[in-house]
């Protein structure tokens, strides 16, 4: 087949100690979904159903070795926050609770960045949330750990420091909704490809990094990413 440009290349993500590579092929984050962040963004925590936004496959990094990401434009208040990332290998629609996690080929530590500024204005005119969501190098993820060596991590530490000095920390059993429920509300309006990736929301603690600092991220079990903007 001839092409009339070239093609975008395939994003990957290393995975640990496998001599293999996961291919992505959608980014799908929650919205608000660890109460202490919803209401440090202003928001109500009950516990309304779960909410989706994407990111372009070009906002993924592979940061299982120490990366770097540019400082991104049009911003003035760029933002870490420190998710749990979860890997779809099997699709689906329609899921089941119940089944979710048999969809699940493993879990990695993820960054979803974000330009606040232009996040907050988009929210409060009622307009999509894309500019400050979704842009390249936006989800720098670590090395992905296989749920059938792991398990399915339902509580673990996960935190965030900048230059050394801690920023967020939580545990992911405060999630209002599980990876499960998650996979199930999610698979109701989009059928589930392999390769697709969630991530599942943020802890409290957001804040602004700045040209030169360096994020470390971890979440128990599944190691740490570091990452430094660049500038
Ligand atoms: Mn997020």
């Amino acid at each position: 087949m001839k092409l009339a440009v070239e093609a975008p290349p395939l994003r990957t993500l290393t995975v640990a100690g496998r001599d293999e590579k996961f291919p992505v092929r959608r980014v799908f984050c929650v919205g608000r979904n660890y109460a202490a962040h919803a209401r440090e963004m202003g928001k109500d925590p009950d516990r309304e159903p779960p909410f989706f936004f994407m990111k372009p496959t070009n906002a993924v990094v592979d940061a299982a070795r120490p990366t770097s990401v540019p400082y991104p434009p049009k911003t003035k208040d760029y933002h870490h926050e420190i998710e749990l990332v979860v890997a779809i290998d099997k699709g689906g629609r329609d899921i089941p609770v119940s089944e979710a996690l048999g969809h699940v080929y493993g879990y990695a530590v993820g960054l979803d960045t974000t330009r606040r500024d232009l996040q907050l204005e988009a929210r409060d005119k009622g307009r999509p949330w894309e500019f400050g969501k979704s842009f390249a190098q936006s989800a720098p993820i670590g090395a992905l750990h296989r749920a059938q060596e792991i398990g399915h991590p339902s509580s673990a530490a996960i935190t965030l420091q900048v230059n050394g000095q801690a920023r967020q920390s939580s545990d992911v059993d405060k999630l209002i909704w599980s990876v499960a429920e998650c996979v199930a509300c999610l698979s109701a309006y989009e059928t589930l490809e392999p390769g697709d990736l969630i991530m599942t929301g943020t802890p409290e603690g957001v804040n602004a990094v700045v040209a030169g600092d360096l994020m470390r991220g971890a979440i128990a079990g599944l190691g740490e990413i570091e990452v430094r903007v660049e500038g």
